[in-house]
């Protein structure tokens, strides 16, 4: 019960790896599956037909299920309404339906990986809308046509089962391509990079041969998938490099992954603030400037990245500074310099900027705290910029270093307090991780108010 407990998800504060997302979005249940179903339905019949039993046949043919089911998940920047219309569903069929499921639930909060399944009549009437975030656990968010042609919002408690599952294997080609060949979806995989990003670049450094493991937790609605979890212990091994992570709640809004002896898996400070394509500048003493055309120091990193790339805070802190930033000499008469800028005060004096940001990020103003990996903005090219990219600069006592070169910290480790729960959540992990059933998974099904929150 306790380490039940201790495995219950309070909130994601991941970001999912953008690249990754654009192959979500599969429809769980397409007229072929139904055809198939209907074949197979009159094969059956046409065999009792042979041995003499007509009547019960006829009305099997006839309770066929009268409706087009369509299902799939949002991928990276996707709305709604774009996901539904690409799946073939009109505007004025669907709009409706939107306009009374944002009653419940925000639509402006839609994340990738959040996945729908719509019930159509032939007349492309539709009867149900359910909405299953990923960020909640046993909710889901439903509009239903009623008997007087109303549309109704619920919210509805799933009757899901949490599952643990193991994956295991050895890498070929790149870790992302290797864990969807066993089936794995991009907001795991993501996930999974995400614990080991401090150690290992999955982005950059080819991993051939390496292997990996993970057990994590699965919701599933009978035998139908609804959505992932938390992953619950990984483990990344290479030529020299073999570590487990653990994951572990420090309070009721906080888990994070450590080791075996409680020492946090994160750093301080994230390696970059953002997925990028690509550095286009480092950090110097003196370079020529491509729009001010004179040599001057570039005190940060530039990254290349398209434009509205969501940028996260590096490490926790306070936003010291949100609005248009000058820095650089007036050009033009234009005031250029960072655009519109963020800027975080962290520990032991140490202070973030981010610059040329196209808007910033929800809740983001003066004062405000903000934790590491929260979306503080979104990559642009206001101030004096050529092209989208991020301007990042981190100061220590006031002086700009080099993010790329920096002694980064470890996180804080477990408290001394609580570290005989987390010897018991280790040694549950463990028990997990080498029980050696690879793929058939490790069922442990959760009943619905341990699930809730
Ligand atoms: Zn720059």
């Amino acid at each position: 019960m306790e380490l039940n407990n201790c495995f219950e998800e309070k909130k994601d504060s991941f970001i999912v790896q953008a690249e990754w997302i654009y192959e979500t979005g599969k429809t769980r249940f397409s007229p072929a599956h139904f055809m198939s179903i209907v074949a197979i339905i009159a094969v059956i019949s046409l065999m009792l037909f042979s041995h003499g039993c007509s009547s019960d046949v006829v009305e099997i043919i006839e309770e066929k299920d009268p409706y087009i089911y369509i299902a799939g998940s949002l991928q990276e920047r996707e709305t709604l309404a774009q996901a539904l219309q690409e799946r073939g569903v009109g505007y004025s069929m669907f709009m409706p339906v939107l306009n009374e499921l944002n009653k419940l639930y925000d639509l402006r909060r839609l994340m990738p990986a959040d996945s729908f399944h719509v019930q159509m009549d032939t007349l492309d009437v539709i009867h149900r809308l359910s909405y299953y975030p990923q960020r909640e656990r046993i909710r889901s968010f439903s509009v239903y046509l009623d008997s007087l042609g109303f549309y109704v919002p619920s919210i509805d408690t799933l009757q899901v089962e949490m599952v643990l599952r193991k994956t295991e294997g050895t890498i070929s080609g790149s870790l992302y391509s290797s864990l969807r060949e066993f089936g794995e979806g991009p907001y795991l995989i993501g996930k999974f990079a995400e614990i080991f990003q401090w150690d290992v670049d999955f982005l950059i450094d080819p991993r051939e041969g390496d292997r990996f493991c993970l057990v994590y937790e699965q919701y599933m609605l009978g035998d139908e998938f609804v959505k992932y979890g938390n992953i619950i212990v990984a483990e990344y091994e290479s030529r020299n490099y073999d570590k487990r992570a653990y994951r572990f709640e420090i309070d009721d809004d906080h888990a994070k992954y450590f080791t075996s002896e409680g020492e946090s898996f994160q750093r301080a400070f994230l390696r970059s603030p953002l997925n990028y394509s690509r550095i286009t500048s480092r950090f110097s003493k003196g370079r020529y400037h491509p729009v001010l055309k004179i040599v001057r120091p570039h005190n940060g990193v530039d990254y290349a990245a398209s434009m509205g790339t969501p940028v996260v805070a590096s490490a926790d802190g306070i936003v010291s500074h949100r609005g248009w930033k000058g820095g650089h000499p007036t050009v033009n008469g234009r005031q250029g310099g960072y655009g519109k800028t963020v800027m975080i005060r962290h520990n032991n004096n140490y202070e973030t900027l981010y610059g040329h940001l196209n808007g910033y990020g929800p809740g983001i103003s003066r004062g405000v705290r903000v934790e590491q990996n929260q979306v503080i903005g979104y990559v642009g090219q206001t101030g004096l910029a050529t092209g989208p990219h991020l301007h990042y600069t981190v100061y220590h006592h006031g002086t700009a270093i080099d993010p790329l070169k920096m002694e980064n910290v470890a996180g804080p480790p477990v408290p001394e307090k609580l570290m005989p729960d987390f010897r018991k959540i280790v040694e549950r992990a463990n028990y997990l991780i080498d029980t050696p059933n690879d793929e058939v998974g490790i069922s442990l099904p959760l009943s619905v108010t341990q699930a809730s929150e």
